[in-house]
């Protein structure tokens, strides 16, 4: 399957049904696994066997879910998580320990830069965020002897910065860390990550893929390719030893191609738990299955909104990496050829008296916290999700007061546009 398209990766990718088994994919709704006897239930705990034992480990279904993703980042391996957060907290938490720090672009999501700056720097990880935009000589002073990985979003939600990946790749294996690039906004139909040196990819599946707002979810994608054992004393957590498994050091015993994954589902999983339930993998296997035709349409009618936003004159600035002219748009044409995303942030003239008045009006676009959606919604993040950051942040992060964050549907775009301009008209 691995030399196929993507758009035939997303409806046969993972599962693959023998003989008279079904054709959807399986809802294996069980907690555990039965075996004949305690010793093959030992290898399990030994890691000795890829077999199931408990759910909150591992399930097939949530794992068949996994390699499709796997399969559609071209990545090595992957696993699911119950939300993106989770799947960026296992990423960074896989390889960063208490005394450790990462590099992590100043853009990103506000969730993650709170997961980031205030829980995580409680467990004793400092983050330095450096501007998606400084140079390869400001982003090179930001590493540490202490440094683990680096990280950053395709196109940061809801910043809309495109990262500069070759760029950021660079830097990090200089250093002899990872690269991280949270692809939720981009998805794998748009850019993979992969292809420029990005060494794993986190995903919010509640956005693109799931693609209908019906479920969280999250995902990590392992490329396979850093090769920890140059650098056992940065990361001896994937080259030395495990005592919570009898010494299994994962580098040798899962190669370069599983040991991050492992790692993260023996220990992470086992230990916190943010497990999907299999009914939630299957749903969002389901989005998946159209994934490549909902993100081309999201495209199409985001470019043609940002178009007419563009050209309104009550709106003070627009932001659509697609569009020509955005200050991303260069890069955004060399990691984004076929497309960026369905989201476009801009500012309404009278600032943020006007957004809401603005936001108040619409008609088919609904106020929600969710993003990435097939019916179109919108959003004001300095008074919802951005709003625990104070003005010097919320600048840094790339959202000013003004920003309202548009999530362009599946609907059609005239319809979207005459309610966007009718609202206008009675700001
Ligand atoms: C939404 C989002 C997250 C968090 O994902 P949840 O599924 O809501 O936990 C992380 N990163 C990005 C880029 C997101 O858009």
């Amino acid at each position: 399957m691995k030399d196929k398209h993507i758009e035939t990766l997303c409806l046969q990718g993972g599962y693959n049904p023998g003989n008279g088994q079904p054709r959807q994919l399986p809802i294996v709704q069980s907690t555990t696994f039965r075996y004949e006897t305690s010793a093959d239930m030992a290898k399990l705990f030994d890691l000795e066997s890829n077999e199931y034992m408990y759910s909150r480990l591992a399930n097939p279904t949530c794992d068949q879910v996994a390699q499709k993703i796997a399969a559609l980042e071209g990545g090595s391996a992957a696993m699911l998580t119950s939300s993106g957060q989770a799947a960026n907290f296992y990423a960074v938490f896989n390889i960063a320990s208490a005394g450790d720090h990462i590099v992590a672009s100043s853009t990103i999501y506000g969730g993650t830069f709170n997961l980031f700056s205030v829980t995580m720097k409680r467990m004793g990880i400092d983050f330095t965020f450096v501007d998606p935009d400084c140079t390869a000589e400001a982003l090179d002073a930001a590493f540490r002897p202490n440094t683990k990985a680096v990280f950053g979003e395709t196109i940061a939600n809801p910043a809309l910065t495109v990262l500069d990946i070759e760029k950021f790749a660079r830097a990090a294996h200089e250093h002899g860390v990872p690269l991280i690039v949270d692809n939720t906004f981009a998805t794998p139909i748009n850019c993979r990550p992969f292809e420029w040196g990005a060494d794993i990819v986190t995903h919010s599946t509640t956005k693109y893929m799931e693609g209908h707002a019906a479920t969280i979810g999250g995902c990590i994608v392992d490329s396979g390719k850093f090769d920890w054992t140059k650098y056992p004393d940065k990361f001896p957590g994937l080259c030395t030893p495990d005592d919570s498994y009898h010494g299994v050091t994962y580098t040798e015993k899962f190669g370069l191609e599983g040991a991050f994954i492992t790692k993260a589902v023996a220990q992470l999983m086992r230990d916190f738990g943010s497990t999907p339930s299999p009914h939630s993998a299957f749903l969002l296997n389901l989005g998946l299955e159209s994934l490549h035709v909902r993100v081309e349409r999201h495209c199409a009618n985001a470019l043609k909104m940002a178009q007419f936003l563009k050209a309104s004159d009550k709106i003070s600035w627009v932001s659509y990496p697609g569009l020509a002219g955005d200050k991303y748009y260069e890069l955004a044409c060399k990691y984004l050829p076929k497309g960026t995303c369905g989201v476009i942030s801009f500012g309404v003239k009278g600032g943020r008296q006007a957004a809401e008045s603005f936001m108040g009006h619409l008609k088919l676009a609904s106020i929600e916290t969710h993003v990435a959606d097939s019916r179109t919604c919108c959003l004001h993040p300095a008074s919802s999700t951005h709003r625990q950051m104070n003005d010097e942040q919320l600048l840094a992060a790339g959202v000013s007061p003004d920003l309202i964050r548009l999530s362009v549907g599946l609907e059609n775009a005239d319809d979207l546009i005459a309610d966007v301009e009718n609202a206008l008209a009675q700001i």
